[in-house]
């Protein structure tokens, strides 16, 4: 009977485009990378398309076969599990459930939906992973996208509340208390899918790797010559790959460090001269303007560092800064539309475009 009354909105049943990322906004610089697409050794790199980007793994010829294997098919698993592409999906299911009934997931859904409201809670709302309507009502990367009429949005906005999903911890049940409600993992499940891969390479006792999930790098271990790591921050306005500046880390035997960026020339459409980008204002419902064009975060946790560079993107300059201030372990990188670059006090960030600034 339930099912009567929950009558579904009609942007609703449209699939989302990728909700996952087709882009590669940051990139490791090195001799290694260099080497990857070279292709000289026993071992070489992978790469597939998977959660809607290039992902791409490289065990610099200490992994096997089975290691890469084992890696991408967990990728898939999580893709299968998490997708809003994915109509058996466990995210497809509790989306058609919405405002009818909780659903029954695996622990490492309701794991990454749990945190997903932690990063929520944690940026009061700009972060939101019930923002699937607005998503599919603006279809950005869907090629059919267009700018929806102020009162379309407007109807859908109540559907956006991270409040209103239920999560049951002992039954490992989600629910979405709202008929039209969607989730949409699209700004943290390529952060946990990296380090579900960072964890087989540690598991492997591989002692270096890189993994980039279209543009969530995460490296473990050191380099062969100990140096750091260097991983270039996208130039907005340039061709993928190019950098505007580098950022170095280091990650001790078996352990991993993660950078992410959330950035608007990842996926936009433009209109009339406006570009519409795919980084929402929850309560706004619109692409957040804010002056920033992108944020790279680092972390240990690259499930962390993805939400995070969402949701400080959407925050904006101020409280996104004091927010990864606040915060132990993490650090970031904000660009703007004026070209000034900001960093938070722990991040050793080269800026090598000198057609951009660092501001203090
Ligand atoms: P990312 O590149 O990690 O910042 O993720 C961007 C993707 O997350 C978008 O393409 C949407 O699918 C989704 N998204 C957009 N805005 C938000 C938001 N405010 N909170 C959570 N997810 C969002
Ligand atoms: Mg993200």
């Amino acid at each position: 009977m339930r099912h009567h009354k929950c009558g579904i909105p009609k942007n609703i049943d449209k699939k989302i485009p990728g909700s996952f990322l087709f882009i590669i906004p940051v990139f490791v610089i090195s001799f290694n990378s260099f080497l990857f697409f070279s292709c000289v050794r026993a071992e070489p790199a992978r790469m597939e398309f998977i959660l809607g980007t290039i992902c791409s793994v490289n065990l610099y010829g200490l992994g096997s076969e089975s290691v890469y294997n084992e890696i991408f098919g967990r990728l898939r698993e999580i893709e299968n599990l998490m997708s809003v592409n994915i109509p058996s999906s466990e995210i497809s299911r509790i989306n058609a459930a919405a405002g009818i009934e909780p659903v029954r997931v695996s622990e490492e859904t309701f794991n990454v939906i749990k945190r997903a409201v932690y990063f929520a809670r944690l940026s009061e709302g700009a972060f939101d992973p019930s923002i699937g309507p607005v998503v599919i009502l603006w279809g950005i990367g869907s090629g059919s996208e267009r700018v929806p009429a102020s009162g379309e949005i407007a109807e859908l906005l109540p559907l956006v509340n991270w409040r209103n999903i239920e999560l049951d911890e002992e039954a490992k049940t989600v629910f979405l208390t709202q008929c039209g409600m969607s989730l949409d993992l699209g700004a943290i499940a390529k952060g946990y899918a990296a380090d579900e891969a960072a964890a087989i390479v540690k598991k492997a006792l591989i002692s270096r790797a890189l993994i980039d999930l279209g543009g969530n790098i995460i490296i473990t271990g050191e380099k062969k010559d100990a140096s750091p790591w260097r991983i270039g921050v996208q130039n907005p306005e340039k061709q993928r790959g190019t950098a505007l500046g580098y950022l170095q880390i280091t990650a001790a035997p078996n352990e991993s460090k993660t950078v992410v960026t959330s950035g608007t020339y990842e996926r936009y459409f433009e209109n009339d001269g406006i570009r519409y980008h795919h980084l929402f204002n929850p309560p706004l419902g619109y692409p957040a303007q804010n002056g920033l064009i992108s944020v790279t975060v680092t972390a240990d946790v690259s499930m962390d560092a993805d939400a995070l560079s969402t949701a400080v993107f959407v925050l904006g300059f101020e409280k996104g800064f004091a927010l990864i201030e606040s915060l132990d372990g993490i650090e970031a990188v904000f660009v703007f539309e004026d070209r000034s670059v900001r960093t938070t006090a722990g991040a050793d960030f080269t800026l090598t475009d000198k057609t951009y600034f660092i501001k203090k």
